[in-house]
């Protein structure tokens, strides 16, 4: 029987995001564990017996996380055009999701998901409402390659018709909490905009019970902050032409953060997904409440929507993740382009912040720092190595290459497990 050893990983530099980076470093891995981060040659002293790899002109970071996607909408690639208005954009994406083949959706999602193991993202807050992707991944079972949280999205803008969300939440749930799945899957309700009141304070209260995040969509449009402010405009003629009961929606006439604090939802398990029509209070808010945002800039851009206030978040030290969204409002789902999109929109905020927001934000927003977002002892593997045709001499350097690439095509990534 072969004995199982501490494998050596060895590159040029060592990126653990949690400190700085390690010029000539290593990290330790043993059982899919890190037991060992330094220089190399330290750890091959500590570790008689082990197994070496060494990657020339290699970067090693944790892996990546994408705190915001839903795979489910996969099949719509490329079936979406750009636009200027939120609501046009979702009737065409209700109009080419009828358009869809039963046999399209699984395969288009296995190749999405191929394509965040490619580009070394292996964590992530996916977001779905028809339980496709979790009977996916009861299906590849021990195959099945991401960690992280699945959402199961509710969307249910007027008051329960039974008067008793937490019976309605809980009708939703049981189903999928009395099976292990790869992944936890939790509740989260779609946004401020489009689930009652009554029912996000359900939904809040048995994430907490559970110790999982409490996420949603918030401040994406003018639209929704219309609708939520004034009651009104194209928001509210959605709701009208899907044929909600606007007779019983709980329009609070206050922006989605100022709501959320009165319904006090928010905390440090809290991830707000968008945050692009904020004001410098609502931020403040956040900040007191040590909630957490989730940036996708592609997806804002594809939708028209404005920019998020980066250089304001990062400057009040919110902590901040990263996604792509969903391929109806992305080309890909690739953490580079994002963090290049980042710092485009804020070009004084330094890479290795943005890096952060792509590793270790990410995994706190999620609650799963534990286990991911850092290379530091007792964090699970994968790591990923990127490889370049040079490697650069300085830490700067070394966060620029990864932040200004534009594209995971830009390295050679290996999956080290
Ligand atoms: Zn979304």
């Amino acid at each position: 029987m072969s004995q199982v050893k501490v494998v050596i990983h060895s590159a040029p530099w060592v990126l653990p995001i949690s400190r700085p980076p390690i010029r000539e470093g290593a990290i330790a891995l043993f059982e899919g564990r890190i037991v060992g981060v330094g220089h190399g040659q330290d750890l091959r002293l500590k570790f008689p017996g082990h197994e070496f790899r060494f990657h020339p002109d290699s970067i090693l970071v944790p892996s990546f996380v994408n705190a915001h996607c839903h795979l489910e909408l996969s099949p719509l690639k490329w079936r979406l055009t750009p636009t200027a208005s939120l609501t046009s954009w979702v009737k065409e994406l209700v109009k080419a999701r009828s358009t869809i083949g039963a046999e399209e959706w699984v395969p288009a999602i296995k190749e999405a998901i191929n394509e965040l193991v490619e580009g070394g993202t292996l964590v992530v807050g996916d977001v779905g409402n028809t339980g496709l992707v979790p009977s996916i991944m009861m299906e590849e079972a021990d195959d099945w390659p991401l960690s992280g949280i699945h959402f199961l999205e509710i969307i249910q803008p007027e008051m329960p018709s039974d008067g008793d969300p937490e019976l309605t939440i809980m009708n939703e749930e049981a189903p999928l909490i009395e099976r292990a799945f790869p992944m936890e899957i939790t509740l989260s309700p779609h946004g401020v905009h489009t689930v009652h009141a009554s029912i996000l304070s359900a939904i809040k209260k048995r994430a907490q019970e559970r110790g999982l995040p409490f996420t949603l969509h918030v401040a994406e449009s003018p639209e929704e902050m219309e609708f939520l402010i004034r009651g009104e405009g194209p928001m509210l003629e959605l709701l009208q032409h899907h044929g909600r009961d606007t007779s019983r929606l709980s329009i609070p006439n206050k922006g989605p953060v100022h709501f959320l604090e009165e319904l006090d939802l928010l905390d440090q398990t809290s991830l707000l997904v968008h945050c692009v029509q904020l004001s410098d209070d609502e931020l403040d808010i956040i900040k007191k409440k040590g909630a957490n945002i989730c940036l996708c800039p592609r997806s804002n851009t594809f939708l028209g929507v404005g920019e998020p206030p980066l250089q304001e978040m990062v400057r009040r030290g919110i902590n901040c993740a990263i996604g792509t969204d969903s391929l109806a409002s992305n080309d890909k789902l690739d953490i580079f382009s994002e963090m290049t999109a980042l710092k485009r929109i804020a070009p004084e905020v330094p890479s290795g912040t943005i890096l952060k927001m792509a590793t270790l934000g990410g995994a706190k927003a999620l609650g799963l720092e534990s286990r991911f977002g850092s290379l530091e002892l007792g964090r699970c593997s994968p790591v990923v190595a990127l490889q370049l045709p040079h490697i650069p001499h300085t830490t700067k350097d070394v966060e620029e290459a990864i932040v200004t690439s534009g594209t995971r095509h830009a390295f050679q990534i290996e999956i080290i497990r």
